[in-house]
């Protein structure tokens, strides 16, 4: 990076300019995209939730270029280094730049007539990791999602659509808004057609060559846990050599199971296999009975129970009544929201994977799963040993898991590596 930078030019200069304070610009300089407000100095300009700033070191020099929510300690997000403007052209630059990784990982989008390996929904934006932030973009078959984080992103909304339009051609782009970002940024709900035609309810999507129904309206996130793609087959993949090894189909518990992806497509491997989905959402566990029945090949022979409710009560009541399973998988939503969160997420994972590991058969596997970016694979790894530990078993990495290769992790940025899974054998 240049050690002397151009000041900001009059004609691009926004609303306001963030002054840092002293050495408070070491994390730009190494191209974090997050400012704090308790680094900022001065505030020159009117803010307004969201408006554009401009980010310079305490003696005025330009170090970024972004935006400002005066009422968030996560004060400020950066767009660009460059003294460039955040416009039309910038936002189609990096929606192509975002395009070109989705091809580099092999995968398929709405404006690719080829999708790759039966699978015809991504992310497409990944927020900050493709130079976004606040910005999430999945798409769906020939749909997009669109959901905005920041006050900042919103306010972008004017250029960031037709740029999507133009890049991707879809059908329909498909507004949502998480519930906590409303919360915390006073976000103006984005819920609904914002371009284009509505999708179907659900909407029928691909992946890894096997059929899913997803709400984009009323489910989770997107609508589907894109970023286990991998996953979902490498477990199944595992599960089928363990029922070669066993010589009869395994059982399999799916906890956290949503809409059962990781369980559809175990049964296309698995004929016979015997699963439970369980789950806190009644509306997900039907999708994902109707997921199975999408698979004809996958359901003909499997067995499938539902079951509704907390997994730390259920899992507790499987041990109690003495079940048992050949596989469980644990895919829990994010327990850490801020670090001091951190010691109790990790008290939910060691719970969980204590009962889980009980639960196992000799010689079981065990998926495990931490989307809590605030708990570190060395800490999430260590968490699992100690619940193995307690429960007298000895437990074995097989591969670790991470997410698909349409998630990617910018360097500078190592919040957005939040996934992390390992698959063991426990015996
Ligand atoms: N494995 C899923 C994704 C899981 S997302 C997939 O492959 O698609 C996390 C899931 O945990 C959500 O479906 C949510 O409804 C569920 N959940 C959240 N808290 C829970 C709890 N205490 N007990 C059981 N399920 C819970």
């Amino acid at each position: 990076m240049p050690t002397t930078v151009p000041p900001a030019s009059a004609a691009n200069r926004p609303g306001v300019r963030l002054t840092l304070r002293a050495g408070k610009e070491k994390s730009l300089r190494l191209r974090h995209p997050w400012l704090f407000a308790g680094a900022i100095a001065r505030i020159d300009g009117e803010a307004v939730p969201g408006g554009p700033a401009d980010l310079l070191d305490a003696g005025g020099r330009f170090l970024a270029r972004g935006y400002y929510h005066p009422g968030s300690p996560l004060a400020a997000r950066v767009w660009t280094w460059q003294d460039e403007p955040v416009d039309a052209a910038f936002f189609q630059r990096r929606l192509a730049a975002a395009a070109a990784r989705r091809r580099l990982a092999g995968l398929g989008f709405v404006a690719d007539p080829a999708p790759g390996a039966g699978t015809d929904c991504c992310r497409l934006v990944n927020a900050e990791a493709d130079g976004l932030p606040g910005v999430t973009v999945d798409a769906y078959g020939a749909f997009l999602v669109l959901q905005l984080s920041t006050c900042g992103a919103a306010a972008c909304l004017p250029l960031l659509l037709p740029a999507l339009v133009e890049t991707f051609r879809p059908r329909g782009v498909f507004g949502r808004t998480d519930a906590e970002a409303v919360a915390r940024e006073g976000l103006e709900p984005l819920e609904g057609v914002l371009w284009g035609e509505a999708p179907p309810e659900p909407l029928l999507v691909r992946e890894n060559g096997l059929v899913f129904a997803v709400s984009l309206a009323g489910g989770q996130k997107t609508g589907f846990f894109l970023d286990q793609r991998d996953s979902r087959r490498r477990v199944a993949r595992t599960l089928a050599a363990l029922a070669a090894t066993l010589g009869r189909p395994p059982v399999l518990l799916n906890a956290f199971a949503y809409t059962g992806g990781f369980a559809v497509h175990a049964a296309a491997v698995c004929p016979g296999l015997e699963i439970v989905n369980l789950d806190s959402s009644p509306e997900a566990l039907a999708l994902a009975e109707r997921n199975l029945a999408l698979n004809p090949a996958a359901a003909a022979q499997a067995k499938l129970e539902t079951v509704a409710g907390d997994a730390f009560v259920l899992l507790r009541r499987f041990r109690d009544a003495n079940r048992s399973f050949d596989a469980v998988i644990l895919d829990p939503p994010k327990f850490a929201h801020a670090r001091a969160q951190v010691p109790g997420a990790c008290r939910g994972y060691k719970d969980i994977n204590l009962l889980a590991c009980k639960l196992l058969r000799p010689g079981g596997l065990l998926a495990t799963f931490s989307c809590s970016g605030l708990v570190a694979p060395e800490l999430f790894q260590k968490v699992v040993f100690d619940a193995a530990l307690d429960a007298g078993r000895e437990a074995r990495i097989l591969t670790r898991l991470g997410p698909a290769a349409d998630h990617p992790v910018l360097l500078s940025f190592p919040e957005g590596d939040y996934l992390k899974g390992l698959l063991l054998t426990v015996e």
